[in-house]
């Protein structure tokens, strides 16, 4: 009996990897062309003021709606786009997208809010990224005050001269920079400091570890006091109960995002009438 199960699973495991592997195989090969067929899609989730319980910013979300696969989420796919290189080309086409959707949603008179757009690594090593950002916010219109950039830890562990520079740069011109996932790598404390970072985005496991244990909490009030000291606003990420959402309040986190809010949606099935 026990051979028998061995082998099955064995068996299931064995197709379970081709299966991926022909999948990842597919994702490369069809990834060249989802930007000409017009796949990519962005959603959005709303990030809330905690405060006042009021929408202060939607994050743009990518989807590839794969006409074999369905839709695929970006953790299938950015890395592979990353790699390629391919994530240079998706990438300015999120950001032209999100401008544009944001600079529409504002002449459609509903109160502003701002735009958060998640950006590799691998874009803000490009020496034009910055011109670039700057081109796409005249040509859609959109005031660069409203223009939020997300980015990871993986960063402060690159060209770190270089980057800082395009951030500095960014900075300068009105463009706000969040500092994405935040304790999940090696970011020392020193350098947080030396970034013109506007704020730190706590990371889901530490908001989903307030429930399980004393360290979640811990840790998630050790990094809203830390931002705070350095003049930072502090995101909660993956809110998905009261509990998380109400120790957020208590230790004075000013935004918040997740499930119990809202899941990220497609732009015409935004909910605007939230006070
Ligand atoms: P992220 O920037 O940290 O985005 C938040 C992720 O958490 C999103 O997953 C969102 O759907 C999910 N999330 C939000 N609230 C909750 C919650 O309450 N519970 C749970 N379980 N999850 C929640 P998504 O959309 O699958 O995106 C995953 C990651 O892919 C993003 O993480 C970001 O790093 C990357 N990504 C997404 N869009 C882009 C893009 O346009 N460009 C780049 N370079 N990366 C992107
Ligand atoms: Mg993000
Ligand atoms: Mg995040
Ligand atoms: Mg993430």
């Amino acid at each position: 009996y026990t051979k028998k199960y061995k082998r099955n699973s064995y068996t299931i495991y064995t197709e379970e990897m081709d299966l991926n592997a022909s999948y990842k195989l597919a994702i490369e090969r069809d990834l060249k062309n989802a930007v000409l067929n017009n796949e990519l899609e962005l959603y959005y989730q709303p990030i809330m003021d905690l405060k006042t319980g009021k929408l202060t910013a939607l994050e743009a979300l990518i989807r590839w709606n794969h006409p074999e696969f369905g839709l695929i989420p970006p953790n299938d796919f950015i890395p592979i786009a990353e790699e390629s290189r391919q994530i240079i080309g998706i990438g300015t086409w999120v950001l032209r997208a999100a401008c544009r959707q944001s600079k529409k949603w504002q002449d459609s008179g509903i109160p502003p809010f701002k735009i958060a757009v998640n950006i590799s690594t691998k874009q803000l090593q490009q020496a034009e990224f910055v011109d670039e950002v700057l081109t796409i916010l005249e040509e859609t219109n959109l005031e660069s005050k409203w223009l939020e950039l997300e980015v990871t830890e993986s960063i402060l562990m690159d060209d770190v001269g270089f980057i800082k520079e395009s951030l500095l740069k960014l900075k300068e011109a009105d463009i706000s920079i969040s500092i994405d996932d935040f304790g999940t790598g090696y970011t020392s404390l020193s350098y947080l400091r030396q970034y013109p970072f506007d704020k730190v985005k706590i990371d889901r496991s530490f908001i989903d570890d307030i429930n399980n244990d004393l360290n979640g909490k811990r840790i998630t009030s050790a990094i809203i006091s830390l931002a705070h000291s350095l003049e930072m606003n502090v995101v909660g990420e993956g809110i998905e109960d009261e509990i998380q959402l109400e120790y957020l309040k208590k230790e004075n986190c000013d935004e918040g995002q997740g499930y119990f809010f809202n899941r990220p949606l497609p732009a015409h099935s935004l909910p605007f009438n939230q006070r």
